[in-house]
């Protein structure tokens, strides 16, 4: 499923477009738009203005006349296998197209999604910012004393608070799950039971994580691809996320796999302990000078 760091290289794809003006609009199935009729009004003579992110939310800006320009908002959620892509309208368009917005350069921009989870739909300035209201912080732009705040401050699981997108907007079960073991945190734990130096911890993680993939266009684990139909990298890095089995890339143990918030998360038990570490002290560490790990915390 695309999250922050797919629609961020998607929204950066589609920058390019900005002035340009849609001729023509053509549709397929349309069950997975609000009121496909108002696309079909409004969006033939409109220029595209500006392209944005909220989370995993994209906002593609519409001017309806150059000098009396009436605003609005297309709002485009990828839901599990939307992709956007722009194509030269000469091209075929690949299985599962249902929309295809026309350019004045010959070009399309096609949304193509197999299973139809995602959404589409017209807004309005307010429209957008009352949607926008009900999201969280964007991980990239939250500071550390916000972070705190937003996640330090509850009893859920960390990993709930993570995948909530009232608390953060954008990240979804990769980033979650890789940002947890880049923490070393479990994911079951309690956001309210977070030392001060572990939430600094996750924040950097977090940070570090999404960075990265946006650098690596993404992850293409499934059929995400970008605004010009290529495939990302960051797959090749990840660390946990579906590596259940697997050895640690950072202690050997064997990657573990728990059912949190409805969602299936990758762990190590071992350097992911379920209870908080407690600080090594001296005469608890065994004949290879490493410390002992209590047995219930590697279940
Ligand atoms: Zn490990």
């Amino acid at each position: 499923m695309p999250e922050l760091a797919e629609v961020e290289t998607v929204a950066r794809g589609l920058r390019p477009l900005v002035g340009r003006t849609i001729t023509a609009v053509r549709f397929g199935k349309t069950d997975f738009i609000d009121q496909p009729e108002l696309l079909r009004a409004l969006l033939p003579e409109s220029r595209i203005g500006e392209v944005r992110r909220y989370g995993k939310l994209l906002a593609i800006g519409f001017a309806r006349r150059r000098l009396d320009p009436e605003r609005f908002w297309l709002l485009v959620h990828l839901g599990m296998t939307g992709q956007l892509v722009i194509q030269d309208s000469g091209l075929p368009a690949a299985r599962h197209t249902h929309v295809w917005l026309g350019l004045e350069d010959g070009r399309e921009l096609r949304y193509t999604d197999i299973r139809r989870f995602g959404r589409m739909q017209i807004v309005s300035a307010e429209g957008l910012a009352a949607r926008v209201a009900l999201l969280g912080a964007d991980p990239l732009e939250l500071g550390i004393a916000e972070f705190r705040q937003r996640l330090g401050t509850r009893r859920a699981r960390v990993k709930a608070l993570l995948l909530d997108q009232r608390v953060l907007r954008g990240l979804g079960n990769i980033y979650a799950d890789e940002s947890l073991w880049r923490a070393r945190l479990h994911p079951m734990r309690s956001g309210s039971e977070l030392s001060g130096t572990e939430l600094v911890r996750l924040w950097r993680a977090i940070r570090t994580v999404v960075r990265e993939a946006i650098r690596r266009g993404g992850t293409s684990v499934a059929n995400y691809v970008d605004a010009l139909g290529r495939r990302g990298t960051y797959q090749k890095r990840l660390r946990v996320y579906r590596r259940a089995g697997l050895a640690c890339l950072r202690c050997g143990a064997k990657i573990g796999r728990i059912v949190v918030a409805g969602r299936t998360s990758h762990f190590c038990p071992r350097c992911q302990p379920r209870r908080a570490a407690i600080a090594p002290r001296r005469g608890n560490r065994n004949h290879h000078g490493k410390t002992d790990i209590p047995t219930p915390l590697l279940r």
